[in-house]
């Protein structure tokens, strides 16, 4: 297994922000999983594996982090597709495109593995996730022991899910699949593609800053571009001129003008509309946040 020490996060995150860890583990296969626990040996630990949706400290962590980036595989079976949970958004596409699978075109343009995005309950334009998984498989490294789970709709929600614990790494996800025609494959995709080339900054980012808040009247892009903050500016960190809920690294920001802007808008919204806004990305501030995601 790959193992790199003082990994630089920012070289594994979208952001491009991010500090050394300890080390970094990348485990490719199902016996390098079931090492972690050893290896590890009680330090602590955060899993990740796209890096799209975290947002890292400068600072030195003294934490290993598990990067699933490399386990990677799939398996199509009738109505159904497993995938590992370091496949690529990107690389499922092309997949489904090519077996004419027409239900997961929706994920098109995101950037992240299937590790985040089973754990974040990833989705865009109506549709998640969530509403296509059969059965997640993981493996608890406190304990070393693997798991695999149906029916699990239920612990999903929004933009997350209650079904993992920050201890559990995800191997698999085993999701329903549906046929479709290609060229409407291809023209689904692609349309949601352009409107994120339309809609989103090509900076480096980790996305929707924030969740957009219940109820629905106003997205939390908007609320932010009501508020006035678009085009704000800290360091080398900023409120995107296109859209409100992204924060965009101009080239040198820091994690403190990036966790300046989210406070701030967060303050600034509150303030305005009485809306609580919730980060939709996960901030590790430091140590102490490597078991609290
Ligand atoms: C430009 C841009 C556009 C985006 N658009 C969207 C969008 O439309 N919809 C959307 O939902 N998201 C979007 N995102 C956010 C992000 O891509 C998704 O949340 C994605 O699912 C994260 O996947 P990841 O593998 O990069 O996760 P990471 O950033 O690596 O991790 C995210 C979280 O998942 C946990 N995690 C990661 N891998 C595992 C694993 N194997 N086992 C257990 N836990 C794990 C981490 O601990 C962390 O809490 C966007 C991001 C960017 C930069």
């Amino acid at each position: 297994m790959k193992q790199v020490p003082r990994a630089r996060m920012r070289d594994y995150t979208t952001f491009r922000i991010g500090g050394p860890v300890r080390l970094m583990l990348f485990p490719e296969t199902r016996r390098d999983v079931l090492r972690l626990p050893e290896i590890i040996a009680g330090a602590p630990f955060l899993v990740m594996t796209g890096g799209s949706n975290l947002v890292c400290t400068d600072a030195d962590m003294d934490g290993v982090v598990v990067n699933m980036s490399r386990f990677q595989g799939t398996q199509l079976g009738p109505d159904v597709l497993a995938v590992r949970s370091g496949h690529r958004v990107a690389d499922i596409m092309t997949l489904c495109l090519a077996q004419g699978i027409g239900n997961l075109s929706f994920l098109a343009g995101i950037p992240g593995c299937v590790g985040g995005m089973v754990c974040m309950n990833a989705g865009a334009f109506g549709d998640c996730l969530a509403d296509w998984i059969a059965a997640v498989e993981y493996c608890a490294l406190a304990t070393g022991r693997l798991h695999k789970r149906y029916d699990v709709h239920s612990e999903f929600y929004y933009r997350g899910q209650t079904l993992l614990t920050s201890r559990d790494v995800v191997l698999t996800v085993l999701l329903r699949t549906r046929p479709g025609r290609r060229e409407d494959i291809r023209r689904d995709m692609e349309r949601a593609r352009r409107y994120r080339r339309q809609h989103h900054p090509c900076q480096p980012s980790a996305g929707s800053v924030f969740k957009n808040p219940k109820p629905m009247g106003m997205s939390a892009g908007q609320l932010i571009e009501r508020a006035g903050l678009k085009s704000m500016r800290r360091g080398g960190a900023q409120i995107s001129p296109l859209h409100g809920n992204f924060i965009v690294n101009t080239g040198d920001a820091s994690f403190a003008d990036v966790r300046y802007l989210i406070d701030h808008a967060r303050d600034t919204v509150l303030k305005a509309f009485g809306l609580l806004l919730e980060p939709e990305v996960k901030i590790v501030g430091g140590i102490e946040d490597f078991q609290r995601l």
